[in-house]
């Protein structure tokens, strides 16, 4: 028996809901239609118990969830990013967590190329104001032949690597281990963070949320960035400190900014929303059909290997 918290999870193809049901798993669907708060995760569990499985978008699975269910065997997680899952917790009681690596690399450089293009010419903007009958021709800045810092060079840090080489930019790249693909085959110049804010017309982050990287980029590194420069983050919202990228884009310190991610989401009172020169979506990096088929098969997959031992 397994719960599914994650939304989109089989929503574009049959596929990963039929693997289940092929496999013998009864599938309860959360009943919310959006994202499920922790009170509202034990609540609804509650009511479908004994669930054996879970398998989570960005639903906090936090201890109290977990302790809530004694037959849990498999939290998997529809994506890559597990910071909402509780871990500790998790292993604490033996139970597997599994995510879907490598599943939504293109999907997501391509949204953070999105974001990057959009924010450089202020794409959002342009088709407001055009769509009022108005024809406001504002400059913006070009991409090509400029330098790109990516933070975070692991599948989609190499992703967004791969597109950049194609418009015959100059990488800089910031990791706690350097990737030999990087430097060798895509040309990535490894630097230290001060180096790359310093250096890059675009900055752009992919480091997954942890107590290293909470906060990450915050008034400090702001200030080291060029004031023409475009800062886009895919990763997790609480990797940059919203406060000091709201002053810095309110004050022209950086030229605009890209986020898909947000420290709450939806960021309903954020004023952020307020600000012209940053560009926003609702947390749809992995949203493509093909990313959806491959995160929901690794999930349906993992799923089944974990109750056939
Ligand atoms: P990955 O594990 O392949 O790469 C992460 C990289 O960050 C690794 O190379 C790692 O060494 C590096 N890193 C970790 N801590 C660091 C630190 N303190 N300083 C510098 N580098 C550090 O992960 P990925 O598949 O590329 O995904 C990256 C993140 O993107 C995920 O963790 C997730 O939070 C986010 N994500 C967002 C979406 C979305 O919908 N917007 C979708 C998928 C993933």
């Amino acid at each position: 028996r397994v719960f599914v918290t994650a939304l989109s999870f089989s929503k574009y193809s049959k596929e990963p809901k039929e693997y289940l049901e092929k496999h013998g798993v009864e599938i309860f669907w959360n009943p919310l239609g959006r994202p499920m708060k922790e009170e509202e995760l034990i609540i609804e569990l509650l009511k479908v118990s004994p669930i054996h499985g879970i398998i989570v978008g960005t639903d906090p699975i936090t201890r109290k969830v977990i302790e809530s269910l004694p037959d849990l065997k498999v939290i998997a997680k529809h994506g890559v990013g597990v910071d909402n899952i509780d871990l500790k917790a998790a292993k604490e009681r033996g139970i597997i967590v599994t995510n879907a690596p490598g599943s939504n690399n293109e999907a997501v450089a391509d949204l953070t190329w999105a974001l990057i293009l959009a924010a450089a010419r202020q794409v959002p903007k342009a088709d407001q104001t055009t769509r009022q009958g108005r024809w406001d021709r504002f400059v913006g800045y070009e991409i090509y032949g400029k330098t790109i810092g990516i933070i975070g060079t692991g599948q989609i840090g190499l992703a967004v690597a791969r597109r950049a080489k194609g418009f015959g930019m100059r990488i800089l790249g910031y990791d706690l281990v350097q990737n030999e693909i990087a430097i060798k085959e895509l040309g990535v110049i490894y630097v230290s963070l001060e180096e790359l804010l310093k250096e890059s017309d675009v900055v752009t982050v992919h480091v997954p949320l942890n107590e290293k990287t909470q906060h990450m980029i915050g008034k400090k590194e702001l200030e080291l960035m060029k004031k023409t420069a475009i800062l886009v983050n895919t990763s997790r919202g609480e990797v940059i400190d919203e406060e000091a990228l709201y002053e810095a884009l309110k004050n022209n310190r950086i030229f605009a900014a890209g986020l898909d991610v947000f420290s709450q989401e939806p960021p309903v009172n954020s004023p952020l929303l307020k600000l012209e020169n940053v560009v926003l979506t609702p947390h749809i990096g992995a949203y493509t059909v093909e990313a959806n088929y491959r995160m929901g098969m690794a999930a349906a997959k993992s799923i089944v290997q974990v109750f056939n031992g």
